[in-house]
């Protein structure tokens, strides 16, 4: 059997790992730290359960795609509800918006905000139909090796439909005038790393994944998902080592012969890399095979980092929901003090999740289980002064917006935030969404699966194809599999990579 090493256990390396075993190969996956999920881990602690990344489950059809690969549902491993509302947006303390799950219902409410733009919103969301599914079936499952991939018939007759060249801020407002439909509207395009003047619209399709398909929740938590496909792997002969950091990636003749890990070396025919693509290239690869050198790498635009908290609190706590986003402030100087002058917000914007609300199990009896989240600029200082002036201020927003004093009744209070993405995640510049998805950052523009100077070792995750999120990550790790059997399959014997004892 052939041989392949995963470098991290993350969305990305354990769909590889799956796809890859699933087709004979021998895979073991090397995860530094002591368990599996990367940014995606859980923290338990107290009686509460935190996840420690996402929250948001958007996309559900991805996640079905990948398991029906196995024949499998996403129910032989966890329950999905859906949450409805889908989430509250506080304005103000008496200005609060529930957003409900089901298109009909959010044409209500965007009629009694702004009379007729229920009609728009419609015309709206039929067009992120559209561009939701030409991205699922014409874009997101390529490589991104060339740009012909994208010369695809169906895909240029439409492409003025896509709306490529047009900024989300624009398009926005060529629908809705009301000031909260449009932040409404622009606030998912906070988390692909730009503002909404300079990412493309044909990211609307994320509000038509938000509206129209629906926040859902694997009970138990977004970790249940990690579990059932580390489950998934395992039975299909996948083995997780943790506490297993790559140290190297030992190269001779183009290949990569072995990697050290723990200070041993051990030998793989091919080598898949779902770590962070700026650590496997500039701390894993001698420097003459390294595919981009650091002025690449600093020239990346990156998605945001984030400041965030895991709160314990000792009691009920009313007026939230499970997912809740304070928009209280102004969106644009945030969105500027996140790009274009990298800098700790004057007053944020910020989204707390509140998962006890749907599920009890996440904390202990009559307590509350919070994740505060502010987006922030990646590559800044985040000492201890600095996290502490956020926590204050963030408490002290939310207790007014909700009406309640919450601070005395913290029970646990953790912090994480740019230090703690590099030292668990050796993330570059602390990033947590890894590369932004701008039109010059896309499809093939995008750092690529594949390194001419090493041949057997391919790169998948959120710094590569598709982009940042849970359900492209899942895409990703398929995405690097295939190429990778491809490529297996069309060497001719002599040319497939010898183990080097
Ligand atoms: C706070 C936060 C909130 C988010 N919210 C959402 C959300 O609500 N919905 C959504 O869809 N997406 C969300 N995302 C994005 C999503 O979580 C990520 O896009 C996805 O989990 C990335 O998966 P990955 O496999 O690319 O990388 P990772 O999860 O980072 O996996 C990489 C793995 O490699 C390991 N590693 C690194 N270096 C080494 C080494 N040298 N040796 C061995 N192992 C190594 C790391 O420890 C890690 O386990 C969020 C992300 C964050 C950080």
């Amino acid at each position: 059997m052939y041989k392949v090493a995963v470098i991290g256990s993350g969305f990305s390396g354990i769909s590889s790992a799956c796809f890859l075993a699933k087709e004979g190969f021998d895979v073991t996956v090397f995860e530094k730290n002591d368990s599996p999920g990367g940014r995606a881990r859980k923290l338990n602690v107290d009686g509460y359960t935190f996840d420690m990344g996402p929250s948001w489950y958007w996309m559900p059809d991805v996640f079905e795609s990948f398991f029906k690969h196995f024949g499998k549902l996403p129910s032989d491993y966890y329950q999905l509800k859906i949450i409805d509302p889908s989430y509250r947006v506080f304005f103000s303390q008496h200005d609060v918006l529930d957003v409900p799950a089901g298109i009909s219902r959010v044409c209500n409410v965007f009629e009694k905000l702004e009379p007729g733009s229920s009609l728009n919103l419609l015309k709206f969301m039929e067009e992120g139909k559209h561009k939701y599914e030409i991205g699922i079936q014409d874009l997101v499952y390529k490589p991104g090796l060339s740009v012909l991939e994208l010369m695809n018939v169906k895909l240029l007759k439409g492409i003025w439909k896509l709306h490529v060249f047009q900024s989300m801020s624009t398009y926005i407002r060529k629908y809705f005038r009301h000031s909260k439909l449009i932040q409404l509207l622009e606030f998912p395009v906070l988390f692909l790393g730009g503002s909404p003047q300079n990412i493309p619209a044909f990211y609307s399709l994320m509000n038509y994944a938000d509206m129209a398909l629906g926040t859902w929740y694997p009970q138990g938590g977004m970790y249940q998902v990690i579990e059932g496909m580390v489950k998934l792997a395992t039975s299909l002969g996948v083995k997780f080592k943790f506490n297993s950091a790559v140290q190297q990636i030992i190269v001779d003749d183009n290949q990569a012969r072995g990697l050290r890990i723990n200070n041993e070396v051990k030998n793989f025919h091919y080598v898949v890399a779902a770590a962070d693509y700026h650590h496997v290239e500039q701390q894993l690869l001698p420097a003459s095979h390294r595919k981009y050198d650091d002025a690449y790498w600093q020239k990346r635009s990156m998605a945001p980092s984030s400041l965030i908290f895991y709160l314990g609190v000792s009691r009920s706590l009313k007026n939230l929901l499970h997912h809740n986003l304070f928009f209280d402030q102004n969106f644009s100087l945030h969105s500027k003090e996140i790009y274009e002058n990298p800098s700790w917000p004057t007053n944020p914007l910020f989204y707390v999740c509140c998962p006890s609300k749907s599920d009890s199990t996440l904390a202990p009896h009559g307590h509350e289980n919070v994740f505060i989240l502010i987006p922030v600029a990646p590559g800044l200082k985040d000492e201890e002064e600095i996290r502490k002036k956020y926590f204050d201020l963030t408490i002290t927003r939310l207790e007014t917006l909700t009406g309640q004093s919450i601070r005395d009744s913290i029970t646990f209070n953790k912090s994480y935030a740019h230090s703690d993405f590099m030292n668990d995640y050796n993330a570059f510049k602390g990033n947590a969404y890894g590369l932004a998805n701008t039109l010059l950052q896309t499809a093939h523009l995008k750092p690529s699966i594949v390194n001419k100077k090493v041949t057997n070792l391919f790169y998948t995750g959120q710094l590569t194809v598709p982009g940042p999120g849970v359900p492209p990550a899942i895409i990703s790790g398929e995405v690097v599999a295939r190429e990778l059997i491809r490529q297996h399959q069309s060497r001719s014997a002599e040319f497939v990579p010898q183990l080097f004892l």
